[in-house]
């Protein structure tokens, strides 16, 4: 793991400082502007307004020093001030801003293509288009889906997030707050059961196995012959950091291919480094049709991408695929900066320490009747489930508890989990290990105050 002394945390200061109240009193003035300036409709985690960030902190304008364990969620894996993606992008913002890859283009558009379909599962003949953001990702993925097999259906699973456009909001399970008032959504998306160990009806080892069966009986009543995608998480992230039973990912693989189905996995996430392999998919050597990017892909800037098998991508006609902004040339830079740093500085190593280091402080945390039921997760991608001591029904009340107890204490904490019950922790994978075991401890002391 990087050290408090490395080179990439753009010159912040590596420690926590609690130096005001929490929000202190120019982000509370700031916030008074914003509350008129915009909508109720956007949501504030934590109401502080930020001056500079880098590796594991914060830096609010009140001079407050908060450890990150949110990383914008899940996007500025390499920091928020990584050099190689200044550099780059400054470089690139002096040199040409945009010009739209569809009018003229530019060579870091392939490259990252090029990168992408190296580093995907899978050794078959890929090609890579650009978006930028990831529901747009999403949108394409099953538009190329549906084209490349003359179908139109859809299957997402529960608790599943993808993203808050409006046929992206009809695969998002969540009712309150994604959905609730913005129907009606497109009849074409159908739900089967993911196998959630801990909370499968029958148990953990029986999860896989059920939940295969449910999308089986689920395809019968459909029509395999009506469904172009399957659209999967392989960790759950808005839902709880779900890591499905072991064999469902496999047996996700074997149906979609019996049937002619385009299986698609949504990476936006778990992807790019974060679960201790460049892709969650890489856990169980699972190989999906098309893989879904965004996040962490360039370090901050917008972009996303779908990868997956050239047959099925050249499925969309000229001109079909595409956007304005997609694969801005900024982004571009970045990406190809942030994949550089993530192998130069081995961020993958660091993902899987950064898991030893979570279960090392929060382990103890667990069972004996306490609040905390699991702890859970892939290198940096973990989270902590909170239920009513000695039971397991979901307390959202404790969660709450928690990460406003951490707020106070200068860490960076995100709820998630359609019951709002799971603490989920996003380090940067550039984080030095004081500064993560720090904030971890905060975490154990909120925990065990309640
Ligand atoms: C964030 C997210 C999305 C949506 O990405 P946006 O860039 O917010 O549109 C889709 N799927 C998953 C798994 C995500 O975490």
């Amino acid at each position: 793991m990087a050290d408090a002394t490395t080179a990439l945390n753009g010159g912040v200061l590596q420690r926590r400082q609690v130096v005001t109240a929490l929000p202190g009193p120019r982000s509370e003035a700031l916030q008074v502007g914003r509350d008129r300036a915009l909508p109720r409709g956007l949501g504030k985690v934590l109401p502080i307004f930020v001056e500079r960030a880098g590796g594991g902190i914060i830096v609010d304008v009140d001079g407050n020093h908060l450890i990150d364990f949110a990383s914008g969620i899940a996007v500025t894996s390499v920091g928020a001030s990584a050099p190689a993606v200044v550099d780059a992008v400054s470089e690139q913002v002096a040199r040409f801003t945009h010009t739209c890859f569809l009018v003229t283009e530019y060579e870091s558009y392939v490259e990252v293509a090029q990168r992408l379909n190296e580093l995907t599962p899978g050794d078959h003949a890929k090609t890579t288009a650009l978006f930028s953001t990831g529901s747009e990702a999403i949108e394409n993925a099953v538009k190329i889906a549906r084209v490349a097999t003359g179908r139109s259906g859809v299957i997402t699973f529960d608790d599943a997030f993808h993203g808050r456009g409006l046929f992206t909001l009809a695969m998002t399970a969540k009712e309150v707050p994604y959905k609730r008032g913005f129907g009606p959504f497109s009849d074409q998306v159908h739900r089967a059961p993911f196998p959630n160990p801990l909370r499968w009806p029958a148990g953990a080892e029986k999860a896989a196995e059920e939940a295969l069966a449910a999308l089986r009986s689920l395809l019968a009543e459909v029509g395999p012959d009506t469904i172009a995608a399957i659209v999967v998480e392989p960790i759950q992230g808005e839902g709880g950091f779900v890591v499905p039973a072991p064999g469902f990912l496999p047996g996700l693989v074997e149906i979609a291919a019996e049937h002619g189905i385009v299986l698609i996995a949504d990476e936006i996430q778990a992807g790019i480094a974060r679960t201790g392999q460049w892709f969650a998919c890489d856990h169980e050597g699972v190989v999906p049709d098309l893989i879904v990017t965004a996040k962490a892909l360039a370090g901050g800037l917008p972009l996303a991408a779908v990868t997956g098998r050239a047959e099925i991508m050249d499925a969309a006609d000229p001109g079909a695929l595409g956007g304005t902004y997609a694969g801005n040339p900024l982004a571009c830079a970045a990406a190809l900066a942030t994949l550089r740093t993530i192998e130069e500085a081995d961020l993958i190593a660091a993902a899987r320490r950064i898991e030893e280091v979570v279960r090392d402080e929060l382990q103890p945390l667990v069972g004996e009747g306490g609040p905390v039921v699991d702890l859970r997760g892939r290198g940096a991608m973990m989270a902590v489930e909170l239920v009513r001591p000695g039971t397991t029904e979901p307390d959202p009340g404790a969660a709450a508890t928690v990460a406003k107890r951490c707020h106070e204490q200068g860490v960076v904490v995100l709820v998630s989990g359609t019951q709002g019950n799971v603490l989920r922790l996003l380090p940067p994978l550039v984080i030095g290990e004081d500064l993560l075991r720090e904030g971890l401890r905060v975490i154990v002391d909120a925990i065990e105050d309640i």
